[in-house]
This record gives structure tokens, C-alpha cells and sequence, in this order.
């Protein structure tokens, strides 16, 4: 796994589309593999407890939760880590450009990068931080969920109920995935 060294692998995608199960399968090959693994997560998302990452098939991983990107340097100074791995990157500061900054520090470092993110919240709005590590990347892997109308790959997340937040997360009762077709469709509807 050395070609990965000081390289940035983002997985993102809809909701339900396995981007953290992709991380922890990421996570756990390095490990595997006998490099130092990390993993991070924003403190708001404590859907399954405070200190772990859980994908949507359950799976487990120890994560630190970060209330802001300098926590996680504050972390590292304490720990000999070659894999990072951060869950819901566009959660994880306000400020996408110090989130660059400190990515960009740790990489030229030689350290291994992998975070999961949303591309688009559920009004089709890119999340910024997510932008820029796409454009910045080594590799990108955009996922898909399945399309609740027809089965096919899902492009985006609708959201079910009628609040406006940006930041609520991702649980099956409050979000559907659909493709570009299905979700035209339900816009017609509602219109
Ligand atoms: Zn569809």
C-alpha cells in the first residue's frame, strides 16, 4: 500500500450510497496492511455514539470525534499515525479553506488521506469542502445508492420531511435516494 503514501483518496456520493463503509474497507486494509490508522469524525454526528464511525451495514470503526480541523492536528501531535481517515468531511469545520490548508500540510508530510463526504446536500447544493478535495484528490470514487422509484443508481438525496436545516443527518426516515428521472418526476408532483 506504499503507492498511497502522501496521496488523498475521497469517496463521496447521496446518502446510502456506502461512502463510510468504503472508508472503513480503506481504513482497514492499511491496517491490515501494518500502517498506524486514524479515523475522525464531526462531533455533531453521534447518531451511534460519540466515538465511532458505523456505516449503514453496521460496521465499526474508533473515531475521534473533532469539533473543528485543529482538533485533529492537536490529536496528531500525540500520535505516530501514517492513514487518516475522516467521516462526513463537510461536517467537520466551517471554514472548507483551513480544512484545505490542513490536509494539504498533512499530505505534503507524507501522510495518507481518505475522507467520506456528501457531494450535494438534499437541494442539490455542492458542499464546498467536498469540492475542493474532489478537484484536489489522487482518486475520487463517487458512489451510488439505489433509486427508490426505479432501481437504478441514485444521483442525489431527497429529503422526506420539511425542515431546512443543511446538517441532518442521514437516516432512512428522513431521506430517500433518487435518480435524475424519479426525482424530476416527484418535482412535477409537488408542483
Ligand atoms: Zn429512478
Amino acid at each position: 500500500m506504499h503507492q498511497y503514501k502522501g496521496r488523498l483518496i475521497v469517496h463521496t456520493g447521496s446518502m446510502f450510497s456506502g461512502k463510510t463503509s468504503s472508508l472503513e474497507r480503506d481504513l482497514k486494509r492499511f491496517s491490515i496492511a501494518g500502517y498506524k490508522v486514524c479515523a475522525f469524525k464531526p462531533k455533531m454526528d453521534n447518531r451511534y455514539g460519540e466515538n465511532e464511525i458505523r456505516s449503514h451495514d453496521q460496521e465499526r470503526t474508533q473515531a475521534y470525534p473533532l469539533e473543528n480541523i485543529d482538533e485533529l492536528l492537536e490529536i496528531l501531535k500525540d500520535q505516530d499515525v501514517d492513514v487518516l481517515g475522516i467521516d462526513e468531511i463537510q461536517f467537520i469545520d466551517k471554514d472548507p479553506q483551513r480544512v484545505v490548508n490542513v490536509l494539504s500540510q498533512l499530505l505534503a508530510q507524507g501522510m495518507t488521506i481518505i475522507v467520506a463526504g456528501l457531494d450535494m446536500d438534499y437541494q442539490r447544493v455542492p458542499f464546498r469542502i467536498v469540492m475542493e478535495l474532489m478537484a484536489r484528490a489522487d482518486y475520487v470514487y463517487k458512489h451510488h445508492a439505489v433509486c427508490r422509484g426505479c432501481g437504478s443508481d441514485a444521483w442525489m438525496s431527497h429529503r422526506k420531511s420539511e425542515k431546512t436545516d443543511r446538517v441532518v443527518l442521514g437516516a432512512s426516515d428522513e431521506y430517500e435516494p433518487l435518480c435524475r428521472a424519479c426525482y424530476q418526476k416527484l418535482i412535477q408532483k409537488e408542483k
